[in-house]
C-alpha cells in the first residue's frame, strides 16, 4: 500500500513513500502508529544506515558481544591473516612511504607526540620488567659502546640464550664459553 505525501524530513513531495521504524525494531521500537514515519526514497536510505550504524554501537556496548568479537580476534587463524595481510602491505614502496609520511606529519603535532611518548614509555616499562629484555638492551648498550665481547654477535646471542636459561653464574659461563669456541676452532 503506497503512502502519498510529504517526504517527514525533506519535505519532498511523494507518490509513494517508505514506511520507517524511528526506533528500529532490533532495537526494541514498536511497530505502532506512534513509532512510524514516512520518509523518500533518499531519506530512508540515509535513515536506514543511521540505523545501522546505531545498531552496532548498541552491540559493542553488550559485554557478550564484545567477549565473542574479542574471542574471534584472537584465534590464530585471524592473527595470521591479519599478519599475512600486513606483511603484504609492508612489501610495498608506496605504502611504507604513506605510512611514514604519515607518521612524520602525526608527530609534529605536539599534542600527538606527547600522548604517544606517553604511551611508549609505559610499554617499555613494562617490557623492562621482564629480566631477559633487560638484559639484551644491556648487552646491545655494551656493543653500541664497542666494548668486547658484546660486540661480538655470536659471543652476545650465547650469552643471551645462557640468561634465558637461567645461567647466572657469569664467570663460569664465560670460562666454558671460551673453551667451547676453542674446542669448535681445533
Ligand atoms: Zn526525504
Amino acid at each position: 500500500m503506497a503512502t502519498a505525501g510529504h517526504c517527514v524530513k525533506c519535505g519532498i513531495y511523494r507518490d509513494s513513500l517508505h514506511c520507517d521504524h524511528i526506533i528500529p525494531k532490533v532495537l526494541g521500537g514498536s511497530g505502532e502508529s506512534a513509532n512510524i514515519q514516512h520518509l523518500c526514497a533518499n531519506c530512508h536510505q540515509d535513515k536506514t544506515r543511521e540505523d545501522q550504524s546505531a545498531v552496532t554501537k548498541a552491540l559493542w556496548q553488550n559485554p557478550a558481544f564484545q567477549a565473542k568479537q574479542r574471542a574471534a580476534l584472537t584465534t590464530p587463524d585471524y592473527r595470521a591473516k591479519v599478519s599475512a595481510i600486513r606483511k603484504a602491505q609492508w612489501q610495498d614502496p608506496k605504502f611504507r612511504a604513506k605510512m611514514s609520511a604519515k607518521h612524520k606529519a602525526l608527530w609534529q603535532d605536539p599534542v600527538y607526540r606527547a600522548k604517544h611518548t606517553e604511551i611508549l614509555n609505559a610499554v617499555r616499562h613494562k617490557q623492562f620488567q621482564d629480566p631477559l629484555v633487560r638484559e639484551e638492551w644491556w648487552v646491545n648498550k655494551q656493543a653500541a659502546k664497542g666494548k668486547s665481547p658484546w660486540t661480538d654477535p655470536i659471543y652476545s646471542a650465547a650469552w643471551l640464550a645462557a640468561f634465558r636459561d637461567g645461567e647466572r653464574d657469569y664467570e663460569w659461563w664465560h670460562v666454558r664459553y671460551q673453551a667451547e669456541q676453542k674446542s669448535e676452532v681445533a
